[in-house]
């Protein structure tokens, strides 16, 4: 990109992120709780094999964590296993997971683990399901465009799994995924019913309203612990309006200097978004 398109994608990216440091991470939190609203904190980067930038990530996490703690602010984190350790190797980003795990724990904070693009999905759900005996504040998002997720929430729920329910925001192809927007939501429908009826905690992770007004039918006739998240920069008319109904919701602010690959999905989902920016070049 160039320097100017960037600064003109940044414009628009920033409603969708904190800013580049932990700082502006704390101050979103900050602003998060102010509306009532708990903060997912997720510090961006994605895909990396280079240990020592998965260091600084992981020493990242521990340090978000121990800030959030000093701040006293109603907040936790999300993580993505591709930049903890799960492009170099499987046991690499267990040793790092398990240590975001342990200093959350120290601080009674819950970890969820974001679920990337399909190369990762096996091993991102066999090392959920592997460390859930041990460590009940940890959940796992699952996609309603893929095939496989209905089999994993019902192989996850009885192990206690704690489920974040998305859409989906990686392309993917039709032997994994589900390509039509109808097939797409009709999961989504199925899966979401699946958590009512069985679920322990788990959040619905979405902005779409057909598919919020269905939870909140849902959870007049189930008496579930679950809550609503949705993304910082998107529907903050819908939060407010869950919050004053009683529903208890989270908003996902990611930061960091890697927030391109982040914003170009956010830019995707939204035809009105692509609009903005050609638009913002153009003027
Ligand atoms: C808390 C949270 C965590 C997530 N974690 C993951 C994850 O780990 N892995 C993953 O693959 N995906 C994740 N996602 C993204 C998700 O998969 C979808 O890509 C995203 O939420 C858009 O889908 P939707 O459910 O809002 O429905 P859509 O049908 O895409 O949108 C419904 C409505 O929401 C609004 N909307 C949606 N997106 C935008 C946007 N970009 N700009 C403006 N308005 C918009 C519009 O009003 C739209 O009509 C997460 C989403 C949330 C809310």
């Amino acid at each position: 990109m160039t320097r100017i398109i960037e600064r003109l994608f940044y414009r628009i990216a920033k409603r969708w992120i904190a800013g580049y440091t932990l700082q502006d991470a704390m101050d979103a939190a900050r602003n998060a709780n102010q509306r009532k609203i708990h903060a997912i904190l997720n510090r961006l980067g994605e895909h990396t094999p280079d240990r020592r930038l998965i260091q600084q990530y992981v020493d990242e996490y521990l340090k978000l964590l121990e800030t959030i703690q000093s701040e006293n602010l109603q907040a936790t984190i999300s993580v993505k296993p591709s930049q903890i350790g799960l492009a170099a190797e499987i046991p690499f980003y267990r040793d790092n997971l398990l240590k975001i795990i342990a200093r959350a724990e120290e601080e009674g904070r819950f970890v969820w683990i974001d679920m990337e693009n399909s190369l990762y999905t096996e091993s991102t759900v066999e090392v959920y399901r592997e460390l859930l005996g041990t460590h009940k504040d940890l959940g796992l998002c699952l996609q309603a465009n893929m095939k496989r997720s209905e089999n994993d929430l019902k192989d996850l729920l009885p192990r206690g799994g704690k489920i974040r329910l998305v859409k989906g925001a990686y392309p993917e192809n039709g032997e994994v995924a589900f390509k039509r927007r109808s097939e797409l939501n009709a999961n989504y429908f199925r899966l979401m019913r699946l958590l009512f009826e069985r679920g322990g905690f788990f959040a619905i992770g979405t902005h779409d309203e057909k598919m919020i007004s269905e939870a909140e039918k849902l959870s007049r006739d189930h008496n579930a612990n679950f809550e609503f998240q949705l993304l910082k920069g998107i529907r903050d008319d819908l939060k407010t309006r869950l919050l004053s109904d009683g529903f208890r919701v989270s908003e996902y602010i990611p930061y960091g200097p890697e927030w391109y690959n982040y914003s170009k999905r956010r830019m995707r989902e939204r035809k009105r978004n692509i609009l903005l920016l050609i638009r913002s070049i153009m003027g």
